[in-house]
């Protein structure tokens, strides 16, 4: 099973990616974690996309796609089975994974979103602030990342409807029943 997760900054795509992959071992693939440990060992690639990340914008297309096309042949490889949190974010970056994908002759199972309003958001990232010290989530740049996330990456919700792949999630609640519904979404793909 490949699937990807999506929503909004806040929605909680990195906890509820954690308890899937364990449970169904998929590969986690959070292409912002990727991005931020390359900002820790201070890499070209982190030292390019640091101004970006912490100013709340989408790093280039160009060195996502890098990071995916590697981490995907190498899961091919080893019949390896995914999960994407936080890729695709666009419509274009969709369309380069639909091509990545068909070139390696995988198959996307499903696109999961979870789903959660704007208030809601906006308290869980200032709390997580607290906890986790991220600078992209000052109140300032959450204002870019929603912006962001709804001009370039809810469009994705008509694009995987139209695919037949879109599977919704009210992601407010308690973590166990949101994970619940992502595990019985996913027991009957
Ligand atoms: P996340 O941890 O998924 O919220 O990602 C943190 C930041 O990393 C985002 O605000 C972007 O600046 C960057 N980023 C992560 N994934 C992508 C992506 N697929 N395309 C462009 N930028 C990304």
């Amino acid at each position: 099973m490949n699937i990807i997760l999506f929503g909004p900054p806040g929605a909680g795509k990195g906890t509820q990616a954690k308890l899937v992959c364990n449970k169904f071992e998929l590969d986690h693939i959070s292409t912002g974690d990727i991005l931020r440990n390359e900002i820790s060992k201070s890499s070209k690639l982190g030292l390019a996309a640091k101004e970006i990340i912490d100013s709340g914008y989408l790093v280039s297309d160009e060195i996502i796609i890098d990071i995916i096309k590697i981490r995907l042949s190498e899961n091919k490889k080893n019949n390896t089975n995914f999960l994407l949190d936080g890729f695709p974010r666009s419509i274009n970056q969709a369309n380069l994974l639909s091509k990545i994908m068909s070139e390696l002759e995988i198959d996307l199972n499903a696109a999961i979103l979870i789903d959660v309003e704007q208030p809601v958001l906006i308290n869980r990232i200032l709390n997580r602030k607290n906890t986790e010290g991220r600078i992209d989530d000052s109140e300032e740049v959450l204002a870019s990342r929603l912006k962001v996330y709804y001009d370039q990456t809810a469009p994705l919700i008509q694009f995987y409807k139209d695919l037949n792949l879109l599977k919704w999630v009210n992601g407010v609640g308690e973590i166990n029943d949101i994970n619940q519904q992502i595990n019985s979404i996913m027991e009957q793909l």
